[in-house]
C-alpha cells in the first residue's frame, strides 16, 4: 500500500498502479467494520482500491465536533493495508484548502441538502459536496463507494454527479450494525456506558418503522409516530427529527406511502448526535 499526502504525489501512484479500473472509498478515518465493508466491495468490483482519510473542516460548523473528532492514524494504516487497499490518500488541509476555508466556488447542494440534516447542519451538505467533488477529480475512480448509514448523503452525491455529469459510478454498501443494532460509527465513541446502552433505541425505533411497513402500514404520520413514541420512551435520547421520505428525493411523505420510501432519524444522546435510517421499499418481489 502507499501511502500519499499531495494531490501530485496520488496523481503519479495512480498512473503507475496500472490498474483497469480503481474503486474509491472516502473516509474522515478512526475505520470500523462498516468501512471495511465498503472496501471490501471495492476490492471485489475493481483492480485496484483507493480509501482517503480526510477530516473535511469545510463540513463541520462552529459549534460541530471539528477539534474532537475521533483519529488514529496508525491504526488506520495497519487496517487498510490488510483490508487490501492499494493507494491510501492522507492529505493534510492546506494540501486541499490551500487558501483557507474561504473559497471562491463550492459544490452547493440546494433543496434536498435544506431538509432533515440540512435543517439542522446548514453548511455541511455543501463541505461533503465540496470536498467528494474536489476527490473525485484528484482520486479519477470508476466507481465510488458510500454507505446507506449516512441516507441523505448517499441522495446528495447521486444527485450531485447526475447533475453535474461526473463520470463516476455511486455504489451504495448497507449498514453495518453492532449485535444491538446501533450503526457502527467513529461517533459511537463520544458515548459513555450510560449512552451507549441506552442508544440502542435508535433501531428500535427505525425497526417500529419498518415492522408496521412489512405488515402492510401505510400511513406516513402513523410510521413517524411510532418511531417518535419509542424514542421518547429513552429518556436519555433528544429527539431531533423523525421522516418518512420518498427515497430519492427525501421530500416529506403526506399521506399514503405509495413508492420507495427511507425512515430516517436524528437523536442527541449525551455529547453524540446519531442518525439512522432504514429503506422501505415500496414493491419488495415475492419471496424476497
Ligand atoms: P465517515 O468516515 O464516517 O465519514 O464515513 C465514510 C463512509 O463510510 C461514508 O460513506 C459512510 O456512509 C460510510 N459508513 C459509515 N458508517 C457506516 C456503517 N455503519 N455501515 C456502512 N457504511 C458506513
Amino acid at each position: 500500500m502507499k501511502v500519499l499526502t499531495t494531490i501530485a504525489d496520488f496523481r503519479r501512484a495512480h498512473a503507475t498502479l496500472g490498474s483497469a479500473s480503481l474503486g474509491f472509498v472516502p473516509t474522515m478515518g478512526f475505520l470500523h467494520d462498516g468501512h471495511l465493508e465498503m472496501i471490501g466491495r471495492a476490492r471485489a468490483e475493481n483492480d485496484g482500491v483507493a480509501v482517503s482519510i480526510f477530516v473535511n473542516p469545510l463540513q463541520f460548523a462552529p459549534t460541530d465536533d471539528l477539534e474532537a473528532y475521533p483519529r488514529d492514524f496508525e491504526r488506520d494504516r495497519s487496517l487498510l493495508e490488510q483490508a487490501g487497499c492499494d493507494l491510501l490518500f492522507h492529505p493534510d488541509v492546506v494540501e486541499i484548502y490551500p487558501d483557507g476555508a474561504d473559497l471562491d466556488v463550492t459544490v452547493v447542494p440546494n433543496r434536498i441538502a435544506s431538509i432533515l440534516e440540512g435543517a439542522s447542519r446548514p453548511v455541511h451538505f455543501t463541505g461533503v459536496a465540496t470536498v467528494v467533488a474536489k476527490l473525485f477529480n484528484i482520486v479519477q475512480a470508476e466507481r465510488a463507494y458510500f454507505g446507506q448509514k449516512d441516507g441523505q448523503q448517499v441522495a446528495v452525491i447521486k444527485r450531485m454527479v447526475r447533475d453535474l455529469d461526473i463520470p463516476v459510478e455511486i455504489v451504495v454498501v448497507p449498514t453495518i450494525r453492532e449485535d444491538d443494532g446501533l450503526a457502527m460509527s467513529s461517533r459511537n465513541s463520544y458515548l459513555n456506558a450510560e449512552q451507549r446502552a441506552a442508544a440502542p433505541v435508535v433501531f428500535r425505533a427505525l425497526s417500529s418503522a419498518s415492522d408496521l411497513f412489512a405488515a402492510g402500514g401505510r400511513h406516513a404520520d402513523s410510521l413517524r409516530e411510532t418511531m417518535r413514541g419509542v424514542l421518547e420512551a429513552e429518556p436519555l435520547a433528544n429527539v431531533d427529527y423523525v421522516s418518512i421520505a420518498d427515497n430519492e428525493t427525501l421530500e416529506e411523505i403526506i399521506g399514503i406511502i405509495d413508492r420507495d420510501a427511507m425512515a430516517s432519524l436524528a437523536v442527541q444522546i449525551g455529547p453524540a448526535r446519531l442518525i439512522d435510517n432504514l429503506v422501505l421499499a415500496a414493491h419488495r418481489q415475492p419471496g424476497l
